[in-house]
């Protein structure tokens, strides 16, 4: 059997407990949490803030502003969004898999509102 990377869709009850759980922990834990990602400063420089850097990455529950179901934003998606396609430091995930895909489907050409 192979384990599957879980992708944060359509999360299950007990995964977003787990999730807003490891969310409330102090920092040191989180750190040291095995769903934390460390991140690499080096590949950072594309962030102007004038806050600190993150130092890792966790599992952050969020709830979909078009159609309010909570979803998952994995820390390795997070890692992802931020060091290889340099997303900016204050965007988060804030629409859920399935409502982007029919964003995209309908296509770019479409304003947002
Ligand atoms: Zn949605």
């Amino acid at each position: 059997m192979t384990k599957k990377h879980a992708s944060g869709r359509d999360p299950n009850a007990k995964a977003l407990r787990e999730a807003e759980r490891v969310a409330r922990l102090h920092p040191d834990q989180q750190k040291d949490h095995p769903t934390a990602v460390p991140a690499d400063p080096s590949k950072l420089g594309h962030i102007n803030t004038y806050g600190a850097l993150p130092e890792y990455y966790i599992d952050q529950v969020f709830v979909c502003r078009l159609c309010g179901k909570p979803e998952i934003w994995r820390a390795r998606d997070q890692q992802w969004y931020y060091e290889e396609a340099k997303g900016h430091i204050d965007a988060a995930a804030v629409e859920c898999h399935s409502c982007r895909r029919a964003k995209k489907r309908r296509g770019a050409d479409r304003p947002e509102r």
